[in-house]
């Protein structure tokens, strides 16, 4: 028999932050937030958990959550969507971004990919036997160069993965480049799965707005969320998805196969977080911000450029500036080991050669920790 199980990598995250773990660094590398968790979620958790029911609950998800999916679509962006044909529980976003992949790809079908992408999606497309066309944003402001976009887009396209707000560059799309993806799906007959999981982060005023929006949209997108971003409970893994019913049929047929269920008493703690007032989320977002300006205004006393950040935990700097001529990677490798502070290498978000000064760092953490990767990195350079 052929040797050979699988030809997928290790995820840079679990490389990071292994790393970081044995040399006692302060982990800005993996994306999760510190001591942002809503206590009246947590509490809802322990209640429900301790209430029960504990076993299988329906496949597509507690009713609770579902209707609480729906009007959240509805109070942010005006969507009115049923919560028991278009909506539908997932195990995180992770397990939802494979559910539309294996559930909507056909073998041989073209997937348009933006790059930097996020580090679960080219090996899902490649294994549901989908054909990748990358498209490269342009840094340092991360532009969308609109030609490269077109010319992606053919007659067997069969989707576009679109993950606004982005990481790893911290890009939000506008509406533009919106109205600019959305005609290229109507000219093309495709269709958009939407990783949102950063929704309700976005900041100086931004909104997010959902591709799903746009005129003629709501019948060709996927939305997908996350509760471990909303509710900074990334270990909770329940995502929510918002699509159609003629799309969340085939993407519910693989769901069946890859979890069926997600931990009934998270999903109904998750419905009650969905219901809270407009204040939690819009404090989420400020409290988000103030993180982002510390680490960002640290980072550039210290000599990085710290390039712009819109959405997301994540800041993306370039190296160049500290005089660091090797890649990024290296870069990293150093930083965790001999400073004691881990980062991420923006280059493992791309499918091939890449730019290799660009280097992530999460600023989703608390004071104590952003002072002392900070004081770390400027005794170091
Ligand atoms: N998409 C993006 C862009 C992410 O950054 C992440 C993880 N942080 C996910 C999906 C996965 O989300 P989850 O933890 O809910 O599986
Ligand atoms: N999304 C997180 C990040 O970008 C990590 C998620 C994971 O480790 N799978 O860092």
């Amino acid at each position: 028999a052929n040797a050979l199980f699988s030809s997928l990598g290790t995820t840079i995250f679990e490389t990071m932050s292994r790393l970081a773990q044995e040399h006692g660094a302060v982990n800005l590398g993996q994306g999760f937030p510190e001591d942002l968790e809503p206590p009246a979620v947590l509490e809802a958790a322990a209640r429900h958990v301790l209430q029960g029911p504990h076993q299988y609950p329906s496949m597509m998800g507690i009713p609770a959550l579902r209707q609480a999916v729906a009007a959240a679509n509805k109070r942010f962006y005006g969507l009115d969507v049923d919560w028991q044909t278009e909506v539908m529980v997932t195990s995180g976003a992770t397990e939802a971004l494979a559910d539309c992949l294996f559930g909507l790809i056909e073998p041989g079908d073209e997937v348009v990919l933006i790059e930097p992408l996020y580090d679960s999606y080219l090996p899902i497309v490649k294994r549901a036997g989908g054909v990748p066309k990358l498209v490269r944003l342009q840094p340092p402001r991360w532009d969308l160069p609109r030609e490269d976009l077109a010319a992606a887009f053919s007659d067997r396209t069969k989707l576009i993965m679109l993950n606004s707000p982005m990481n790893p560059c911290a890009k939000v799309f506008d509406e533009d480049e919106l109205a600019f993806i959305a005609d290229l799906l109507q000219r093309h007959d495709a269709y958009a799965v939407c990783d949102e999981v950063y929704e309700h982060l976005t900041f100086d005023g931004r909104r997010h707005v959902p591709l799903m929006t746009l005129p003629g949209m709501r019948e060709r997108c996927v939305r997908i969320g996350s509760a471990g971003k909303t509710f900074s409970v990334t270990s909770w893994k329940v995502g929510y998805i918002t699509a159609p019913p003629h799309l969340l049929g085939p993407i519910a047929k693989t769901h069946q196969f890859l979890t069926f269920t997600t931990p009934t008493g998270l999903q109904a703690a998750v419905a009650e977080g969905l219901g809270m007032e407009d204040a939690y989320f819009e404090g989420l977002a400020r409290d988000m911000q103030a993180r982002r300006d510390h680490l960002a205004d640290g980072l550039r006393g210290i000599g990085f450029e710290v390039l712009d950040c819109a959405g997301t935990y994540f800041l993306t700097t370039d190296v160049r500036p500290l005089g660091w001529t090797g890649t990024d990677a290296d870069f990293c490798l150093h930083l965790t080991t001999k400073a004691g502070v881990a980062a991420v290498p923006v280059s493992a978000f791309f499918a091939g050669e890449a730019d290799r000064h660009f280097v992530r760092f999460c600023f989703a953490k608390n004071d104590a920790a952003l002072d002392e990767a900070l004081s770390r990195l400027s005794a170091h350079f």
